[in-house]
């Protein structure tokens, strides 16, 4: 017999998040919403930005507060790790041993930071900046720290950078690629992010790898490149990615590898396990149907929404466009669509006045956009990537002609010209 009609694992943003769509669609039956951590489900976005820069408490984090899961009767179990799934029985075990019965299991897990493997990876103060524990423990080191070394040019790595130098250390950035942002952003926004992050005063290292964290006492006190430089520190934060957090479902025979495979619906392979958020493989329409994981709040939220509507019985297949923002310093990032294939990236406004987007185009549709404090084009650009509209990229250049779609639009076609 099940405990619960729904079990969730994963109280993050997705799990969080699914929990809530499923009471707003009115579904009654009991529901349990597990998590490792010992906190309420919470935002970590604000890790690496406000909560880190000290400017917003813990409880502004709070997804929702601990009365409203009450109310709405989810069960709430923190503290709990899931190590096993068994799909026969319907039952999810627990790393004290005790089991929860399910008859529908939603895994909405995320992942865990990525470590280094290099010698040295292990020792204290050397930090991963993925939950709440994480960001109070550099919090904790940041005062007595004067020099940060923060290995990985991604944005966890430039948000850290950007908080840091806003608090007076002195940071180097190590990146192994030949720009910053090189899994997700061209060449343009990566060049224009390394400028600003060098005139702060961070010392970026494009095209260098590292090759162990040496210490003192078994705690950091610099980072060794293989060219042989030594780079001292008082600490040191490693943001390089993540490994989804699937091999209990994987090891219970879920189709998957890096991440677990999802449908249109977000269920597995496996017989009513569905899989949301970072953890999620599934075929993304604005990738070109590509299978991909995706690591945003956008993503996380609306595979909340696909599942609960698919466990409520109005399944919908998953399609939304995917956006992303970054703050760091005064500059406020907001990228949305996928940049990936594009062939051609043009800029629009001036990257001097600090206020310019990049409009990403595959054979003259527009599929995705880098903004960098031009909300207005990220708004307007959206529905472009929206409606799969083809653009002039002469007019899209000026920014004295809006991006707005032609009144003769209707939306929906790929084919329809624009401007
Ligand atoms: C520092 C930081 C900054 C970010 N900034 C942005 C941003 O600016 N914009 C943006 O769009 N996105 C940002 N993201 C990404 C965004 O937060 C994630 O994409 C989102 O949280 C994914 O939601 P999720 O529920 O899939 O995973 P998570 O929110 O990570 O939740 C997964 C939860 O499951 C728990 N868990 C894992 N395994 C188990 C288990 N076996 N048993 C029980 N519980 C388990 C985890 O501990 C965690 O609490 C940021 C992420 C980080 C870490």
């Amino acid at each position: 017999m099940s405990d619960y009609d729904v079990v969730i694992v994963g109280a993050g943003q997705a799990g969080a998040q699914a929990a809530i769509a499923l009471r707003q669609l009115r579904y009654q039956g009991p529901v349990a919403l597990i998590g490792d951590e010992d906190e309420l489900p919470y935002e970590r976005p604000p890790l690496t930005k406000a909560y880190l820069a000290g400017e917003k408490s813990f409880e502004r984090l709070l997804i929702r507060s601990a009365a409203f899961w009450q109310e709405k009767a989810i069960d709430l179990r923190p503290g709990c790790r899931i190590v096993a799934v068994d799909p026969a029985a319907r039952r999810v075990i627990a790393a004290d041993g005790t089991s929860i019965g399910y008859r529908r299991l939603v895994w909405a897990t995320g992942g865990a930071a990525r470590r280094l493997d290099c010698p040295g990876a292990t020792l204290a103060r050397v930090h991963a900046l993925r939950s709440r524990a994480d960001a109070d423990r550099l919090a904790q080191e940041l005062p007595a720290a004067q020099r940060a070394v923060v290995i990985g040019g991604g944005y966890i790595g430039l948000e850290a950078a950007s908080v840091l130098v806003g608090a007076g250390k002195q940071v180097t950035v190590i990146e192994a690629q030949q720009q910053v942002l090189a899994r997700m952003s061209g060449t343009m926004l990566a060049r224009f992010l390394e400028a600003e992050h060098r005139s702060r005063g961070v010392s970026l290292r494009l095209g260098t790898t590292v090759d162990c964290i040496e210490g003192r006492d078994g705690a950091a006190h610099g980072v060794r490149l293989t060219s042989g430089e030594f780079v001292a520190a008082d600490l040191v934060i490693v943001g390089v990615g993540i490994v989804p957090a699937v091999d209990p479902l994987l090891a219970a025979g879920a189709r998957g590898g890096n991440g677990v495979e999802v449908d249109a619906v977000c269920r597995t392979s496996l017989p009513d396990i569905y899989a949301i958020g970072d953890c999620a493989a599934h075929t993304n329409a604005f990738a070109d149907g590509a299978r991909i994981r995706l690591e945003s709040v956008q993503n996380a939220n609306d595979m909340a929404g696909t599942v609960a509507r698919s466990i409520a019985g109005v399944a919908h297949p998953y399609y939304a466009v995917p956006w992303f923002w970054s703050n760091q310093y005064d500059l406020r990032l907001q990228t949305v669509g996928l940049a990936a294939g594009h062939d051609l990236a043009v800029l629009r406004g001036a990257i001097d006045a600090r206020s310019f987007s990049i409009i990403y185009l595959r054979q003259g549709r527009v599929v995705a956009l880098d903004c960098v404090n031009a909300t207005k084009d990220y708004v307007q650009g959206r529905k472009l990537i929206e409606s799969g509209a083809t653009v002039r990229s002469d007019l899209i250049a000026d920014s004295a002609v809006a991006l707005t779609e032609s009144p003769q639009g209707e939306g929906g076609p790929s084919t329809r010209s624009f401007i």
